[in-house]
């Protein structure tokens, strides 16, 4: 039989965590998809480890404990995590709307919340990796500790990948950048620090073979400078920090106003289509700033008005959580 909720949220990114929070509060049911395996969106797959200081009541929070938080947060209303699933169709059922998943599921939802966020996100490959992801060569890193007292090569030229350099740096056994021009589109402050902590940076290159050790585990690098010989590098880990490419997908068929990846909406967050909300970094309106504080913000106010759409005697506003 198909999940029929009351809400569905697509994208579990901070937005739709704490909106799956929010329609909790309000007493609606809720599934949240992802096609991450994981939840947390960009926070999760970007930078787990970096601390963020403008979220409010944090000074300092790292990405991972905010999700954490978030996920807490949201737990007491148990809401239906289909991670690892893509929302691909929007249909209009009886009382609401029917959302098709990758692979033909159906939840029946009263309402959508859509919190996508940039979209589907797909880092861009590494060529001399095909056939090395999950086998010792990564794009994000889950998590720091799994590299510790190993031979970690980051490629890239950008501030992630200069940020994992910083963050390995501590506790790998050796951090070594390789990017393939000789300037950098990273900060120049994270540049310097690299170089100060006497990271091994080599620019005009490019990893051109990873190879495996005798136990079959990525062991080496090989690495083409321009004009040299080719240097062969020690690799337990490679990581390919390489950008990636954002992509709103099958979201842009569902018949929605979208201008530069981003859906419209008004001020009650609603898209146009009819019980069809959205918000976070996907919802756009004149003098929108793509922050996870503005992403709570709008998850409340659009989860507040799916309420009086659902149930038209709820009130707007639904009392402070702190008078429950
Ligand atoms: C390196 C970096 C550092 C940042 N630092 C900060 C900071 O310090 N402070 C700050 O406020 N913001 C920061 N941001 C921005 C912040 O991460 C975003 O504003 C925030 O993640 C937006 O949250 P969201 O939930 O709206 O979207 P996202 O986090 O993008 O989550 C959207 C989710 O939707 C999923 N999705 C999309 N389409 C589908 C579909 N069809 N089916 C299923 N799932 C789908 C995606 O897989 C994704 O998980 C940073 C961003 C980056 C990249």
């Amino acid at each position: 039989m198909a999940l029929s909720v009351d809400v569905l949220i697509v994208g579990a990114g901070p937005t739709g965590l704490f909106g799956a929070y929010y329609a909790g509060f309000r007493g609606l049911s809720t599934a949240v998809v992802d096609s991450l395996p994981e939840a947390g969106g960009q926070v999760t797959a970007m930078y787990p480890e970096k601390l963020i200081y403008d979220v409010g009541g944090f000074p300092a929070v790292r990405g991972r404990d905010l999700v954490k938080g978030l996920v807490e947060q949201a737990a007491p209303w148990n809401p239906a995590y289909l991670l690892g699933r893509k929302a691909e169709e929007l249909r209009r059922g009886d009382d609401g709307l029917d959302v098709v998943l990758d692979g033909g599921e159906v939840v029946h939802a009263r309402a959508v919340l859509i919190t996508a966020g940039i979209g589907e996100f797909t880092p861009r490959p590494l060529p001399a990796g095909d056939g090395w992801l999950g086998r010792g060569m990564v794009h994000f890193v889950p998590s720091l500790d799994a590299h510790a007292g190993q031979d970690v090569v980051v490629v890239g030229g950008g501030d992630s990948a200069f940020d994992w350099v910083l963050a390995l740096h501590p506790l790998a056994s050796s951090v070594a950048l390789v990017h393939r021009r000789a300037r950098f589109r990273a900060a120049e402050s994270i540049v310097t620090q690299a170089r100060e902590l006497g990271v091994r940076i080599i620019t005009d290159a490019e990893v051109t073979a990873l190879r495996e050790g005798p136990d079959g585990a990525l062991a080496e690098v090989e690495v083409q400078v321009k004009g040299e010989e080719p240097v062969v590098l020690p690799a337990h880990a490679v990581v390919a920090a390489l950008g990636f490419t954002a992509d709103l997908g099958p979201i842009e068929n569902w018949g929605l106003d979208i201008h530069q990846r981003a859906i419209r909406v008004d001020s009650t967050m609603a898209t146009g289509v009819e019980r069809v909300f959205a918000a976070g970094d996907v919802a756009a309106y004149p003098g929108k700033v793509k922050l996870i504080a503005t992403g709570f913000g709008e998850a409340a106010t659009a989860i507040n008005n799916i309420a009086v759409t659902l149930d038209p005697e709820a009130h707007l506003f639904p009392g402070h959580s702190s008078n429950l």
